[in-house]
């Protein structure tokens, strides 16, 4: 008993202290909301409204039922974290310089959890809700998908627990990240002075990213630091006029079909006949892939 009270006991301390992400969202709620007023305000005075009922209403459902779901499944893999985080590489203080060491390694990760949603197709069938608008505005940034748990984002923090940050600070460090990235889903803020465009990830960055322009498709995966492309060779600055959206849109108001249109594709294109280990290859190919190409 006394063992299992061991195991269990800081499974149900992280869970009060997983509270923080969920206490920073709650406190970020009127920041965000207050921006997308700010930001529709602006852009109805300039003539070039982006916003409709329609879709920001879709946007909050979307992101309403992904945190619930990113909540649960925080719930379901802290064990692992915590079973990891027991065998960890390092004991790291809580200092200055061992949060700027996890924000920067969390950054390195998102960069490859981005990368990987994008070139796998298991996890493309959860991030292309997020891709699926044809227009960009902060409440873009809302539209998120209930089944990335299902498509193993948590996976890629693993390797933070095992190096030896404590898992109550990586979830908090991954909510943060988000955090900021909400602000560069805009089309209000042309370029940032030329030192913050060539570290941080911007809106000129990210609007890239969002394109489905053939010179911009799969660039530009930076969370926070823009480096990470830079380095890894994925990088594209904002030349021509973006236009948003997928290769083939969807041009749905459902946020069902938003969240599973690519699941049911993918699904489909499995069952299709031929020899087994060819179809599986469905799940992890890029989302391109056609089986008659190979
Ligand atoms: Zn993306
Ligand atoms: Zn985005």
């Amino acid at each position: 008993m006394a063992a299992l009270l061991s195991t269990v006991q800081p499974v149900i301390d992280a869970i009060g202290r997983i509270g923080l992400e969920k206490v920073f969202l709650l406190l970020m709620a009127p920041v965000f909301i207050v921006s997308m007023g700010l930001e529709a305000w602006h852009l109805g005075r300039v003539g070039r409204q982006t916003y409709t009922w329609r879709e920001t209403l879709n946007n909050v459902v979307l992101a309403l039922s992904h945190s619930v779901a990113d909540g649960i499944a925080w719930l379901l893999v802290l064990g692992l974290f915590y079973g990891l985080y027991r065998h960890r590489l390092f004991d790291i203080p809580l200092t200055w310089w061992s949060v700027a060491g996890l924000v920067v390694l969390q950054d390195f990760f998102y960069y490859w959890f981005h990368r990987a949603s994008h070139r796998i197709r298991w996890m493309w069938a959860s991030h292309v809700t997020h891709h699926s608008s044809e227009t960009m505005n902060l409440a873009t940034a809302l539209r998120q998908s209930v089944t990335y748990p299902i498509s193993g984002m948590w996976i890629f923090w693993l390797p933070l627990a095992w190096i030896g940050f404590r898992p109550e600070h990586v979830v908090l460090v991954v909510a943060v990240s988000l955090g900021y990235q909400f602000f560069v889903h805009t089309e209000s803020v042309c370029k940032l002075p030329r030192w913050v465009e060539a570290v941080f990830n911007t809106p000129s960055h990210h609007r890239v990213h969002h394109a489905r322009n053939a010179q911009y498709i799969d660039r530009n995966y930076a969370g926070v630091l823009i480096v990470w492309d830079k380095l890894f060779g994925t990088f594209v600055p904002e030349e021509a006029p973006c236009e948003y959206g997928i290769v083939e849109q969807i041009h749905t108001t459902n946020p069902l079909v938003m969240m599973f249109h690519e699941w049911r594709a993918m699904f489909a294109d499995l069952r299709r006949p031929g020899p087994l280990g060819l179809r599986l290859k469905h799940l992890w190919k890029p989302p391109e892939w056609k089986r008659d190409e190979r």
